[in-house]
């Protein structure tokens, strides 16, 4: 297979390399995909800054994936050339263990194949989506629905069925009293999904400056957490709380804000721990709780419902010599609210 063009890490802290990587030769269950659009996470960053140890250098980003098949092998039967489709932020697992027959691939037992930063179970390093070309397995890509622009399914692949999972297993609906800390990337679409589940959303943000897009995006109520006001005034009001934040948070003062039998759940991943006072919880019997991207099933289930509900990420679309910059703009929180690579600019 020709090389395809990539953005490339060196090392933590470097600028990226415009470089060219080999994918494999297609395998009988393989789907070769022309990347289109990619979304950066802050998990990107996380990794290419070796926030979170272990990364593999040179590292390839990217694991909010949307473009079209090029060319399937001879025992893929559910995608065509000239299929629009997606990847996320994973590319292999086991298939046999208990979670993978539950379609919670994440849990793997022998541990899922991440989509970059990692080695497949061939042990090769897995490269991602800021690239022109991937070769995936079938089971681990999914359908765009024709109403979702590629553009902006990509952010979905991530961000949407890290906070689309969350809000489903934990039964959000009508009547419900969600709160999304962070109006982020991943904060502005669970913000979106949400709403569109029936619940009463609040955005608690660090200020009130975007307030009036998390309005747009369907909370009722939006509260700076830099008014201290703001944690008395809310004490015991919601059945469950989305915290997407990268970085650490003061966990009591949120978990205050729980009714009694209500749950926060982190989905932000901050490098270092989190502290947590028992009487926080034992207060209210209350629960603290994580919960990690989506299975397969639930990601078909998360892109049919953006679709139907006209839930879509507000992006910034941008070429490959600008997501260094883009990168610091999500460190500082000046993301407004997803930047998208416009995967053709690579080459
Ligand atoms: P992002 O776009 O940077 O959004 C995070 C938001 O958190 C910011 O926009 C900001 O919102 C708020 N924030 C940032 N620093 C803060 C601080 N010091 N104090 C209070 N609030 C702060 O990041 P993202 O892409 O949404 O990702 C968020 C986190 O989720 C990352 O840690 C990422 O690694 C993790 N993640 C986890 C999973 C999973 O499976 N669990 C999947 C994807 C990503 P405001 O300006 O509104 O305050
Ligand atoms: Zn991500």
């Amino acid at each position: 297979m020709p090389a395809t063009p990539a953005l490339s890490a060196p090392a933590a802290g470097a600028p990226f390399d415009k470089t060219t990587i080999e994918r494999r030769e297609l395998r009988p269950q393989d789907v070769q995909i022309d990347v289109e659009y990619c979304g950066i996470c802050h998990s990107d960053i996380h990794q290419v800054r070796d926030e979170w140890g272990g990364a593999i250098y040179p590292m390839v980003p990217g694991h909010e994936i949307a473009g079209v098949v090029a060319a399937v092998g001879s025992d893929v039967d559910r995608f065509s050339v000239g299929d629009r489709v997606g990847v996320g932020c994973m590319v292999d697992s086991c298939g046999e263990c208990e979670y993978c027959l539950a379609g919670e691939e994440q849990f793997c037992v022998k541990g899922n194949v991440q989509t970059y930063n990692a080695r497949d179970y061939e042990g090769e390093v897995t490269y991602g989506g800021y690239s022109q070309q991937i070769v995936v397995k079938d089971h681990f890509v999914v359908k765009i629905p024709d109403a979702i622009e590629l553009q902006d399914a990509a952010p979905l692949l991530c961000a949407g069925i890290t906070t689309y999972v969350p809000l489903k297993h934990w039964r959000v609906g009508e009547g419900s009293k969600v709160a999304v800390i962070g109006m982020g990337g991943l904060g502005h679409v669970g913000v979106q999904i949400a709403a569109a589940m029936g619940a009463e959303v609040t955005v608690l943000s660090q200020s009130l400056s975007k307030q009036e897009d998390g309005l747009r995006f369907g909370a009722k109520h939006y509260y700076a957490t830099s008014d201290r006001d703001t944690f008395k005034q809310l004490q015991g009001s919601f059945d469950l709380i989305l915290n997407t934040v990268s970085a650490n948070l003061n966990l009591d003062a949120y978990l205050r804000l729980l009714r009694v039998d209500g749950t926060m759940v982190s989905v932000g991943a901050p490098s270092q721990p989190d502290k947590v006072h028992a009487f926080s919880l034992i207060g209210g019997r209350r629960s603290l709780a994580g919960s990690a991207i989506g299975g397969l099933p639930d990601t078909q289930e998360m892109l049919d419902f953006c679709a139907e509900h006209d839930v879509r990420p507000a992006i910034e679309l941008i070429s490959a010599d600008a997501v260094d910059g883009a990168y610091d703009r999500v460190v500082r929180s000046d993301v407004r609210y997803r930047f998208v690579i416009d995967v053709a600019t690579i080459g």
